[in-house]
């Protein structure tokens, strides 16, 4: 039996990924801090032998005993607003986080994916973004910490495939929504579905004209699965390349939600990107992939998920006032 070991195993994408490699029947050792993920999202794999849970931070020594196949590193914070309140665990857990499992992988010889991001071309002055474009980072905004630790995973990765020939892959992943996605963690699509069962406005920032092409989980998880176990080792963008506004996608959820609030406008937070879509030639040639769920069906699937959560859940105010983005 193949053994898999997922870091951020509690999280959005984490826990999805648990699901599908237990799904192909693996043993699955999940890893998590906690800080931002949850173990409800794991609760329902508890009862199997073929899972187990262990509440550690990967900044600090891994151990996993006995032999290990594939190693997934999605530990870490990955809301813009996460990065202002937890900056230094967000460059840990790329930086450090990614030595030390690279140094587990080595030492299992054992097949190791990172999770890559969109924000590695930073706010892009080429569009859509191919895997060749290298970026248009801010190294010192408040962003950077999330994009340069990110960049920083990309070349520590391929520094351990080239020199000491670890089989690696880079997954470079553009904004993903589903159920499992954190109320509070100030994301657009959880914010705009927040303040719609709230009965709040919803607060677009900018004039909305910024863009963002969002992909639903159970296609990313698709592409990423099949990524892991190709033989292709350079980078590759999974997203959905289908591309919106966010003044019209703010309109998209006040209709699918049937909510009779209205849009407002705050401050567009510094360094948010201005466009963003993914070039996926090469996830569809080199994979066979390419995106199969349409944003109305992901989204109302995700919308049902978010009007399961209770009253309180949904009154959380941790995250609910954006103005600290702004900050300098
Ligand atoms: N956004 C918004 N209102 C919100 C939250 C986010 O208009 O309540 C905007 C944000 O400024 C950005 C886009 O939505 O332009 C996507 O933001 P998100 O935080 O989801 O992810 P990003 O792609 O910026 O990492």
């Amino acid at each position: 039996m193949k053994k898999t070991l997922i870091t951020g195993a509690a999280g959005f994408l984490g826990s999805h990924l648990c699901d599908r490699f237990i799904a192909e029947g693996h043993h699955v050792v999940a890893m998590d801090n906690l800080i931002t993920g949850d173990l409800k999202n794991l609760e329902h794999l508890f009862h199997l032998d073929r899972f187990e849970f262990h509440h550690h931070d990967v900044t600090k020594f891994v151990h996993v005993p006995g032999k290990v196949d594939n190693i997934l590193h999605f530990a870490s914070p990955a809301s813009p607003i996460d990065y202002l309140k937890i900056p230094i665990q967000t460059l840990k857990v790329g930086a450090l986080g990614t030595h030390n499992l690279l140094g587990l992988a080595k030492e299992k010889n054992a097949r190791f994916m990172i999770a890559s991001t969109s924000e590695i071309y930073g706010d892009p002055l080429v569009h859509p973004q191919t895997e060749e474009y290298y970026g248009n980072v801010n190294t010192i905004g408040p962003r950077g910490v999330y994009d340069e630790a990110k960049r920083f995973q990309e070349s520590i990765t391929m520094a351990y495939h080239r020199f000491h020939g670890l089989d690696t892959r880079i997954v470079r992943i553009f904004n993903t929504y589903g159920p499992r996605m954190r109320l509070n963690d100030g994301r657009v699509i959880p914010a705009f579905m927040g303040q719609a069962l709230r009965g709040e406005d919803l607060t677009v920032f900018g004039d909305g004209s910024q863009t963002r092409s969002f992909c639903f989980v159970e296609d990313e998880i698709e592409g990423i699965y099949r990524l892991l176990m190709s033989d292709y080792t350079l980078p590759m963008n999974i997203g959905n390349p289908h591309e919106i506004t966010i003044k019209d996608f703010a309109e998209e959820i006040i209709k699918l939600t049937g909510t009779d609030q209205k849009i407002i406008y705050k401050p567009l937070p510094k360094d948010d990107p201005m466009q963003r879509q993914p070039d996926i030639s090469k996830a569809k040639e080199i994979l066979g992939w390419e995106p199969k769920v349409g944003r109305a069906e992901g989204m109302r699937k995700t919308f049902d998920y978010f009007k399961t959560l209770s009253r309180e859940e949904l009154e959380k105010t941790e995250h609910r006032d954006f103005s600290d983005r702004n900050k300098k």
